[in-house]
């Protein structure tokens, strides 16, 4: 996981907001039931695991004929605006996902990602500072889900990988008692096989070129090898633009602690 500075709103957003006439009543009817909601969640008032939509009263539109209630999917428009903050989003997230730190390649699908969901926190529905951009195999498997704590907050939390551990196979685990991290792996199903296998090959080329360096460093001159050692420790160390950093860093420091 990486550190991710969110985008401000697009110019005009709150206006189209206003103007967007799918929401029953308008969009102020909405916003207000969004809010009469999450402040019965907070006092008990509406049953545990309810979701927006079953309690509103009728301002979500309908998808199609259907009964189905759906939020207005308004930053999907082809809209320059959008699409100008959309790709600020990507270039702050340094081009991989958020939560997976996979590569987004410019033929792999990409997602903005309600962290907070939709469904439980309508007040963030169109709130920009809560659109984090993943890959559709962390966004599919987080879904809709909240746990009670919440997830490791990319765009929050000052040093979001400081809540895992990594091994040198491409295993990533939470820290011992952390709830939230545990959750994040479970939930953004960040052991799957194809990742895990993906964090292993990003770890073996950098250390093995470390590992290299320092055993052609044996029986040196025991100041140049310390030498050498504080140069690896920062000169190796993977940027947040290169694919799963946390787990090379964080492999790099085995390394050298050995
Ligand atoms: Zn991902």
């Amino acid at each position: 996981m990486m550190a991710f500075r969110v985008v401000s709103d697009p110019v005009g957003w709150k206006d189209k907001l206003k103007a967007c006439k799918k929401f029953k009543g308008g969009y102020a009817a909405y916003e207000t039931a969004a809010k009469a909601y999450e402040a019965g969640v907070r006092s008990g008032a509406v049953a545990a695991g309810e979701t927006f939509a079953d309690h509103d009263q009728g301002t979500l539109p309908t998808k199609g004929n259907s009964a189905t209630k759906e939020f207005p999917p308004l930053w999907g428009a082809k809209d320059n605006a959008i699409l100008a903050r959309k790709a600020k989003m990507m270039d702050n997230a340094k081009g991989k996902c958020v939560y997976c730190e996979s590569p987004a390649f410019a033929d792999q699908f990409w997602q903005v990602e309600h962290f907070r969901p939709k469904s439980l926190f309508p007040t963030l529905a169109y709130a920009w500072g809560n659109y984090l951009p993943s890959c559709s195999l962390c966004n599919h498997s987080k879904s809709n889900k909240w746990p009670q704590g919440g997830y490791v907050a990319p765009h929050e939390d000052a040093n979001p990988a400081a809540h895992f551990q990594f091994d040198d196979g491409g295993g990533i685990a939470a820290l011992q008692g952390d709830a939230k991290a545990e959750a994040t792996v479970r939930d953004m199903d960040l052991s799957r096989e194809g990742l895990t296998r993906a964090r292993e090959a990003a770890i073996a080329a950098t250390t093995a070129r470390v590992k290299a360096l320092l055993e052609a460093l044996e029986g040196a001159d025991p100041a140049l090898r310390a030498a050498v050692r504080a140069v690896v420790a920062t000169a190796f160390r993977a940027t947040e633009a290169e694919p799963y950093s946390a787990a090379v860093n964080a492999a790099i420091d085995r390394v050298l602690q050995a």
